[in-house]
């Protein structure tokens, strides 16, 4: 036990705990099994999940490839007739039904927003986590061989700052 206070720096009582913990995992270990701590994954909750299957395959294979990493939250896979016109109105899309890649079937895009969900985009510390979520999943999107597109760069060039519409939350199948 003094052995396991000075592996972890830890007190007694918690080399008790790892102690323990250890002792629980000796079979699986035995196994030759590998351990993947549940609470240290992020995955998506069941809301989430089914948002997510109103999507496209690629869209489903490579959000549940992202959610292993970062976490996030589906807002939307595919929209409705009524939906779709109602943010046409608050300005919020710039497409009529059914010309958004929202309203097919499946959809051919999904909107995304980092994990704990933050609306803020004023402040610079949301709007970062925005970016930060999209860089990752366009690098997954590419290690995938997934073409897509986001909504903070529709052209793709690269340059963040040359939209006529942000709509950060936004990726769909090119
Ligand atoms: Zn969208």
């Amino acid at each position: 036990m003094a052995e396991l206070c000075r592996y972890y720096a830890c007190s007694a009582e918690e080399a008790e705990n790892i102690a323990e913990i250890l002792r629980l995992l000796a079979p699986v270990k035995r196994a030759g099994a590998s351990i993947i701590w549940e609470g240290a994954m992020p995955k998506f909750s069941r809301r989430s999940l089914e948002k997510l299957s109103s999507c496209d395959p690629e869209l489903q294979r490579l959000f549940k490839r992202v959610i292993q990493k970062v976490d996030c939250t589906i807002l939307v896979g595919h929209r409705t007739r009524a939906e779709q016109e109602r943010l046409y109105k608050l300005g919020r899309s710039r497409l009529h039904w059914p010309h958004s890649k929202h309203n097919s079937t499946p959809s051919r895009a999904v909107d995304v927003a980092p994990y704990p969900i933050s609306w803020d985009l004023r402040d610079p510390k949301t709007l970062k986590r925005y970016y930060y979520l999209a860089g990752f999943v366009l690098g997954t999107a590419r290690e995938m061989g997934i073409p897509i597109r986001w909504g903070g760069d529709w052209d793709m060039d690269s340059d963040l700052s040359d939209q006529h519409f942000y709509d950060l939350v936004h990726y769909e199948l090119v």
